[in-house]
């Protein structure tokens, strides 16, 4: 099989919603899970993209993951909303959470949008570019349960909680401009992207791993492999004291649940979100915030580039312009995850030929090699 297929984006958003109708969800949210998983590709972010699906349909024909469930409204005081996702798609329930908060912070100037147990969210960055093109100020504290610890405390040298993602979009300074968002998880390199590197039997940075013993290693096997170690958060203390702050907000203040011995057995992934959303036409700056924001943006773009770098990009730049070129050129899907979703469809009565055919992607006994679009 070839090593990389490269499939254009629409074929692969109907691909995907091909495989996720037959597991039973209904027209719109198939759309809406096979548009968020493809825009995270476009974007850059493989972790999050379609190679999701294989978790995702198992999940729901095992009833982990419950089909076409809409966000329910526990709690409805003034600026505060308290949602139960009820373990449906986050694709629906993080797009229906943001719907609901917006119009509240419309109303009323600002919304706390307190979210438990989702299942993935996914790319959080999709939650703030929602609220950003409303016009509307975010951030989103998120945090990861029900799968085995892999993130280690700061000073700490075992696994306590996972990836815990923190995201806070700015809108655009004019229509049709571009909002800043800032969308991370809080440990030094995102799951995804050790499994990416041990599959390629490459090495990660050091700084980013230690080992079962807790020393430093740069071998991806040890997240994954027992006895198995730990990714750390980025910036030492500062990321892992964010990725506690999230945890918290998220799992505790929801009504979700936080990482505890145990909280894992379910295995699934369950993603709580304390989202906090404000409209700037409320804030003091209502009437100057887009010049001063244009201003200060421009003045930090014009830092001269470091020796060896690129230039200044703004938090969000990176992944328009990864979006621009994969619209373009199509997305690149390594074999092994292609053969994945593949067998995702055939559990649910997708045939390959048919998943190939929709993506426009080469079968198993025409792909000797190379790419194709
Ligand atoms: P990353 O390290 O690629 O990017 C983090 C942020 O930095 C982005 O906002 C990006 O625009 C910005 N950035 C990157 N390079 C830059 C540069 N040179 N100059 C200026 N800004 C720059 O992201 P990540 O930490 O690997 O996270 C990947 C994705 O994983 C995110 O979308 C996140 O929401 C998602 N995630 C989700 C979960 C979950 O449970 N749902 C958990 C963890 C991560």
């Amino acid at each position: 099989m070839a090593a990389t297929i490269t499939v254009m984006a629409d074929r692969l958003v109907a691909a995907v919603a091909a495989i996720c109708l037959a597991s039973g969800s209904d027209a719109r949210e198939a759309d809406l899970v096979a548009r968020n998983l493809v825009l995270a590709n476009l974007s850059g972010h493989d972790s999050h993209g379609v190679g999701m699906l294989p978790n995702y349909i198992p999940a729901v024909v095992e009833g982990r993951l419950e089909v076409n469930r809409h966000v329910r409204v526990d709690g409805d005081v003034g600026a505060i909303l308290n949602l139960d996702g009820g373990m449906g798609y986050g694709q629906v329930i993080g797009r229906e959470a943001m719907a609901l908060g917006i119009r509240r912070a419309a109303e009323i100037g600002a919304c706390v949008v307190a979210l438990r147990d989702s299942h993935h969210l996914g790319r959080i960055g999709e939650w703030g570019e929602q609220c950003a093109a409303a016009g509307m100020i975010s951030t989103h504290y998120v945090n990861v349960v029900g799968r085995p610890p892999m993130v280690a405390p700061h000073g700490g040298s075992d696994a306590r909680f996972l990836t815990n993602p923190y995201c806070c979009a700015i809108p655009a300074t004019e229509p049709c401009g571009d909002p800043i968002v800032l969308d991370m998880a809080t440990s030094r390199i995102a799951m995804g992207k050790v499994r990416v590197a041990m599959n390629k039997g490459e090495q990660v940075a050091s700084g980013t791993l230690i080992d079962a013993h807790g020393h430093p290693t740069t071998d991806p096997r040890t997240a994954f492999v027992p006895p198995t170690g730990a990714i750390l958060p980025f910036g030492e203390h500062k990321g892992y004291g964010l990725a506690v702050i999230a945890e918290l907000l998220a799992g505790a203040f929801t009504g979700g649940s936080t990482m505890q011995p145990g909280s894992w057995a379910r295995n699934t992934i369950t993603n709580n979100m304390l989202s906090i959303i404000i409209d700037p036409a409320r804030l003091g700056g209502a009437d100057q915030w887009r010049d001063e924001a244009r201003a200060f943006v421009d003045f930090v773009r014009a830092s001269p580039p470091a020796p060896g770098s690129d230039g200044v990009m703004i938090p969000g730049e990176p992944e328009r312009r990864t979006r621009a070129t994969r619209s373009r050129e199509g997305i690149p899907i390594d074999a092994a995850t292609w053969a994945e979703i593949v067998a995702a469809g055939e559990l649910v009565g997708v045939d390959a030929d048919r998943t190939n055919a929709t993506a426009g992607a080469p079968s198993q006994h025409d792909s000797q090699g190379g790419t194709h679009a």
